[in-house]
């Protein structure tokens, strides 16, 4: 190991469920747009020829169970519940048909979003970096792997204080996530410890300090933070 001048970062990872062994986050991909219910809710244009990205840092990752810090810089701090894919293979620009060989398993995910941001950055067509990737904006629960849960017919929901805020089922995805892996693989080589965040129904909105958030897809390891 090199003599580094300070501690080199702690990795980052989540638990797996089932398991004492640790999955190792590399980068966290994130797909906007993915609903069509939510296009509309935000104003947007469902039409379009291949999925839209965005990036968090795999630094951003908060643990489920643990409390969200209420961010700076906000006023408007949204909920976004999302499946997540964990791949666990290297793929470069394989076919929709081969994705399932690459995906290592699923969680459930919060892609929290500073929402005033966003809409500044929209409106002005800047990055959206400070309003996705931001200290805590990933909240994911622990992976169950692959071959161990069926998806086709779950469901994804969220609660905020035991009121449902967001539900839909998988299957209202504009794109897969076999369509998600197989092109996100033309524009970067997947590796193991990649997570895809597969974007979020309708329903978002707001929470405050006090809120606690509850996250399901059926199968999976519930995702549940509170605002702090
Ligand atoms: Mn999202």
């Amino acid at each position: 190991m090199p003599d580094y001048s300070f501690a080199p970062p702690v990795q980052p990872d989540l638990p797996i469920t089932g398991s004492e062994l640790r999955y190792p986050v590399r980068r966290i991909f994130c797909v906007g747009r993915n609903y069509a219910d939510h296009v509309a809710e935000m104003g947007g244009d469902a039409g379009r020829d291949a999925p839209i990205y965005f990036t968090k840092s795999a630094h951003t990752l908060l643990q489920s169970g643990q409390d969200m810090p209420y961010p700076p810089g906000t006023d408007d701090l949204h909920h976004e519940i999302e499946l997540v894919v964990a791949i666990g293979g290297t793929a470069t620009a394989i076919d929709r048909a081969d994705a399932a060989s690459v995906i290592w398993g699923y969680g459930v995910g919060l892609d929290m979003t500073r929402r005033d941001l966003q809409n500044v950055a929209k409106d002005a067509g800047q990055p959206w970096d400070t309003s996705k990737d931001f200290d805590a904006a990933a909240i994911i629960a622990a992976l169950t792997p692959a071959d161990q849960v069926q998806l086709s017919d779950a469901s994804i929901r969220l609660a905020v204080n035991d009121t449902t805020r967001q539900e839909s089922p998988l299957a209202s995805m504009v794109w897969s996530v076999p369509d998600i892996v197989a092109n996100l693989s033309t524009l970067y080589t997947l590796y193991p410890g990649d997570l895809i965040m597969t974007g979020t129904p309708a329903g978002v909105s707001a929470v405050v300090r006090g809120d606690v958030l509850v996250g399901t897809v059926d199968g999976l390891d519930p995702v549940q933070t509170r605002i702090v």
